[in-house]
C-alpha cells in the first residue's frame, strides 16, 4: 500500500513524539513539576495547574488550588492532585508564608483537587468539604477513581495514596471569620460534583469558583447535573466577584465574560443531547451527528468529550421524561 507524502510525515512526527515520550519518561519520574504562586489581591494567592486531562507528563497537575493569608494563620483551597503536588503545594505557601495552616476547604472530592490533602493534614490543618462527598468517598466510585489514577499517575499516585476524608462535614452553606477576613462557603450543589462548594473572601472580594468554571479546555462533565450546574453559575455571578480563581485555568478578573466558555459549552451538549434523547435517537448515532467542531481543537476534548455527551444524554433522557 502506498503511503502519501503526507502520511507519511505525520507517521513519522507521531513516532518521533513516542520516541521522546519514551525518552522523557525516566527523568519525569524525578523531575519535580514547578508549582508557582501567584498573588490575585491582597490576601489571595492561588496556583496554575497545565491544561490537559492527567498523564505522566503533566505529573497530574491539572487543577488549581489556593491559599489566603490572614493575620491568625493561612487558610488553603484544594490541595492538588498527588500526595508530591500537595508538598509542591504547601512548599509554594512557605515560600511566601511561615504562618501556621489553619484549614483546607475542599471545592468538591474530585481526584485532581483532594490528592493532595495528607501534606496539610502533617500540618495539623481541619479539613472541611461538603458533606455530599461522604457517598462518593464512602462507596464504589472513589476506589475505581484511585485505581485509574494509579495507572495514568504511577508513581506519583500509588499503593500508599490515601483518601483523606474531611475532619468536618458542612451540612449546608457556612461563614467563618479568620484574622479579620470573612469566608463564605457557599453550597451550590449537586452541579459539577455533588458537593461543590464556592468560597468567597469577601474583604478582597475573590471568589474560588472551584469546577464550575473552566478555562482553556473542555469541562469535566461527566454525570454532572448541568441543568443545576447552569443555575449555580447565577449564583457565582451574583457574588460579583473582583478576582474568580477556576478550578481549571487562569484566574479573571471579568467573571461575566470568562463563565461564558463554560456555560455556553454545557448549553452546547444539552441542547444535541436533549434533541437526540427526545427524538429517541440512539446515542451513538446523536453523537456522530453533532458538530463538535467548536471544541474539536480544545485541550482535554479526546479525554472528556465523549464521556461528558453520554452523561449530558442520559440527563437529558431522564429530565424528558420528568416532563411527561
Ligand atoms: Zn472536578
Amino acid at each position: 500500500m502506498a503511503v502519501s507524502p503526507e502520511r507519511g510525515l505525520r507517521l513519522a512526527r507521531m513516532l518521533l513524539a513516542c520516541a521522546c515520550a519514551l525518552l522523557a519518561a525516566p527523568s519525569a519520574a524525578t523531575d519535580a513539576i514547578s508549582v508557582t504562586p501567584v498573588r490575585v489581591s491582597e490576601h489571595v494567592w492561588y496556583v496554575q495547574g497545565q491544561s490537559g486531562p492527567a498523564s505522566a507528563a503533566n505529573q497530574g497537575y491539572i487543577s488549581n488550588a489556593g491559599f489566603v493569608l490572614t493575620s491568625e494563620g493561612v487558610v488553603v483551597i484544594d490541595a492538588l492532585g498527588t500526595p508530591a503536588l500537595g508538598q509542591a503545594l504547601l512548599a509554594a505557601i512557605r515560600s511566601v508564608s511561615a504562618a501556621p495552616i489553619k484549614r483546607v476547604i475542599v471545592t468538591h472530592y474530585h481526584s485532581d483537587h483532594f490528592y493532595g490533602l495528607p501534606a496539610f493534614k502533617s500540618e495539623g490543618a481541619e479539613i472541611w468539604a461538603h458533606k455530599s462527598a461522604r457517598a462518593y468517598l464512602e462507596g464504589s466510585v472513589a476506589p475505581a477513581r484511585l485505581e485509574q489514577r494509579r495507572r495514568v499517575l504511577a508513581p506519583w499516585v500509588d499503593e500508599n495514596t490515601p483518601l483523606l476524608p474531611p475532619d468536618r462535614w458542612l451540612e449546608g452553606s457556612t461563614s467563618f471569620v479568620l484574622g479579620g477576613l470573612h469566608f463564605d462557603l457557599i453550597y451550590v450543589g449537586p452541579a459539577h460534583a455533588p458537593d461543590d462548594l464556592v468560597v468567597n473572601i469577601r474583604e478582597d472580594q475573590a471568589l474560588f469558583s472551584g469546577d464550575l468554571v473552566f478555562s482553556g479546555r473542555v469541562p469535566y462533565v461527566g454525570d454532572a447535573d448541568s441543568r443545576r450546574w447552569l443555575a449555580a453559575m447565577d449564583e457565582l455571578l451574583r457574588q460579583n466577584p473582583k478576582v474568580m480563581i477556576p478550578g481549571h485555568g487562569a484566574a479573571s478578573s471579568d467573571a461575566a465574560a470568562d463563565l461564558v466558555f463554560t456555560r455556553d459549552y454545557l448549553r452546547y451538549l444539552r441542547a444535541a443531547m436533549g434533541k437526540a434523547a427526545e427524538d429517541m435517537m440512539p446515542f451513538e448515532d446523536a453523537y456522530k451527528q453533532t458538530d463538535w467542531s467548536p471544541y474539536l481543537e480544545m485541550p482535554a476534548f479526546d479525554a472528556a468529550n465523549r464521556a461528558n455527551a453520554y452523561g449530558t444524554y442520559l440527563l437529558m433522557e431522564r429530565e424528558s421524561l420528568q416532563k411527561q
